[in-house]
């Protein structure tokens, strides 16, 4: 459930917010391509930019969504395909699919990333490069210490630490398997953006009743699991797509460079780079709060897909305080992603 779960939702979509249409477009790929796109707009003319184009052949917005696109990688007895649904096109992705090898390298990353997880976690097929996009600190305690309940070796925070260690010259640590800095790039591009929405990091775990818990052991983190957001029904879909959906004014108001300003006033995260992901997402998880607080949980209900906890929130606030919300996280995922590469890279 988890990992399934955790598909993103593709391809622009219509939404109906706080009762009022509004057009908006997915966290993957338009909140990612956002980020990317900050990020490019950021080290323009830098070494930076020029390390980037030489690794990856484009830019970060495009690169963003790679690891997204590796979720279309299946396996059947042994045979690894990149599969293209013809009824679900998913345009964030042609590049790599028409790219020469890009289908090729996509199988290759999941082949080398999809043994089953650990731990609570259920052994799902391709689960590992799955639970790479997330980690699931309590929001009561969001202080990311790994070993801490809802973490895991294989989560966000360590995958990013990973590729930081492979981008900086090393080798990839266990159980990543990181091909080399053109990948481990792509990768980064796509999991700072992760580490900044807020569902993605921090997490609210719920009794049968719909009251909130701390969960201290693995058998009450699995049994409270609310998935990061997918077990929660919430206006018509679940509550993890609420927070994916970012407004396609956001989207094109950071294609366009309107951030970018503001990009620049993000305050430097102290202390040496290795420590960043921690730092980011103690403070995500803080942040994530909000998108709880204000919700009223019911008795979780088992109805095939749509099982898990009603939820419902106040009208219009709640909307406009998660619009707030997501462009602060996308600005500064943004500034950091550059951050990360201009440091790396000078
Ligand atoms: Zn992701």
């Amino acid at each position: 459930m988890h990992c399934l779960s955790r598909i993103l939702m593709t391809g622009v979509t219509t939404m109906l917010l706080a009762g009022a249409a509004a057009p908006a477009v997915a966290w993957g790929p338009g909140g990612h391509q956002a980020v990317g796109a900050i990020a490019d707009q950021l080290i323009a003319g830098t070494p930076a930019a020029r390390k980037v184009r030489l690794l990856l052949g484009t830019n970060l917005q495009t690169a963003s969504v790679w690891a997204d696109c590796a979720r279309a990688v299946q396996s059947d007895q042994g045979v690894w395909t990149y599969v293209i649904d013809p009824k679900n096109r998913r345009a964030e992705c042609a590049y790599d699919e028409n790219r020469p090898g890009g289908q090729a390298a996509l199988v290759d990353y999941v082949r080398r990333n999809a043994s089953s997880c650990a731990g609570a976690r259920p052994p799902t097929s391709q689960c590992r490069h799955k639970a790479y996009h997330f980690t699931d600190l309590p929001i009561q305690h969001p202080a990311y210490a790994l070993g801490q309940p809802g973490t895991a070796p294989d989560d966000l925070v360590q995958t990013v630490g990973a590729l930081l260690a492979v981008l900086a010259g090393g080798k990839s640590p266990a159980p990543y398997d990181i091909k080399g800095q053109a990948e481990a790039l792509r990768l980064l591009a796509h999991f700072v953006g992760d580490l900044h929405q807020p569902l993605h990091v921090g997490a609210v775990y719920l009794s049968e009743a719909g009251e909130r818990l701390d969960p201290a052991t693995p058998q009450e983190l699995k049994d409270h699991d609310t998935s990061g957001g997918n077990a929660i029904l919430f206006e018509g879909r679940n509550l993890h797509e609420a927070w994916d959906g970012i407004l396609e004014s956001q989207y094109r108001q950071a294609l366009a460079g309107d951030f970018k300003a503001e990009a620049r006033q993000v305050a430097a995260t102290p202390g040496a780079i290795a420590s960043w992901p921690t730092a980011w997402a103690s403070e995500t998880a803080s942040r994530a709060s909000l998108a709880f607080q204000d919700l009223k949980f019911s008795p979780k209900v088992r109805a095939g897909f749509d099982t898990g906890w009603p939820a419902s929130a106040p009208k219009p606030t709640y909307a406009q305080a998660r619009e707030t919300l997501q462009h602060e996280q996308i600005v500064k995922a943004g500034a950091r992603l550059a951050k990360i590469l201009g440091t790396l890279w000078h």
